[in-house]
């Protein structure tokens, strides 16, 4: 089944105000590029000024509650980010596992509060690299998908990305077999979940995506986009990535 791609930028904690011309930049490189969906995952500060210049470009956050409201100090809610102009969430990046110790019962609840409220979903999964040099990214990914996958995903406002820890920011990528051999078993797990609504669903691979290595990464079976880190800083870097998903 043929899938639209998608290019998702993650800004982490990169950006001020200074920023928002590199998003102009790559708004216009995506409404060049009508055949692939992009979006940008902004600190939270730049969701509402962002949301106002881009057009072709979804831009979402990189984190959200599990709860609507409540005491929750320094915390985002779902309708925080609808109201600032999001339209996508990042869940479950290996970052707030490790940082904020985040499980996939969290990420689980998270994609969950970003669905009651009408955000796009992209949930990370990915193994470490002391799993993956003991045989068990597979089950790793498995075992992450089942806690984490929300009841009903589709592909209409569902996503998952595969992100290897050990290749986020360090310039190291599996080896294509390898991404092909993850992606397969992620399918086959969603399907298990939610039966022929997998086939809709976008699997992302993310961790040291560049504008050199992104035709070839895009081309592998089952890649459905990709998720980039540093790389969409800026639209030199970014807008490549772009280009070779078109
Ligand atoms: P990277 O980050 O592209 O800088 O490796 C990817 C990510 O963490 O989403």
């Amino acid at each position: 089944m043929s899938r639209r791609k998608l290019v998702a930028g993650n800004w982490k904690m990169h950006g001020l105000r200074g920023q928002l011309a590199e998003i102009a930049k790559i708004d216009a490189a995506a409404a060049a590029a009508p055949g692939v969906d992009v979006a940008l995952c902004v600190p939270a500060t730049l969701v509402h000024p962002a949301s106002e210049i881009a057009r072709s470009v979804q831009i979402g956050g990189q984190d959200v509650h599990a709860n609507d409201r409540g005491a929750h100090t320094g915390c985002v809610s779902a309708e925080m980010l609808v109201e600032a102009g999001a339209t996508i969430v990042i869940v479950g990046h290996s970052e707030r596992r490790a940082d904020q110790n985040e499980t996939s019962h969290d990420a689980w609840a998270k994609a969950a509060a970003a669905r009651r409220h009408g955000l796009n979903v992209i949930l990370c999964c990915g193994e470490t690299e002391a799993e993956r040099d003991a045989g068990r990214a597979e089950r790793v990914v498995q075992a992450q998908i089942e806690k984490s996958v929300p009841e009903g995903a589709s592909g209409d406002w569902f996503t998952l990305a595969y992100e290897p820890r050990w290749a986020i920011g360090t310039g190291r990528t599996p080896s294509p077999d390898e991404i092909a051999q993850v992606h397969a078993i992620a399918r086959a797990k969603l399907r298990q979940m939610v039966g022929d609504a997998a086939d809709g669903i976008r699997i992302l691979y993310g961790g040291s995506v560049t504008g050199a290595n992104a035709a070839a990464i895009l081309s592998i079976d089952d890649v459905d986009g990709a998720l980039v880190g540093g790389a969409s800083l800026t639209a030199d870097k970014f807008v490549p990535i772009i280009e070779a998903a078109a």
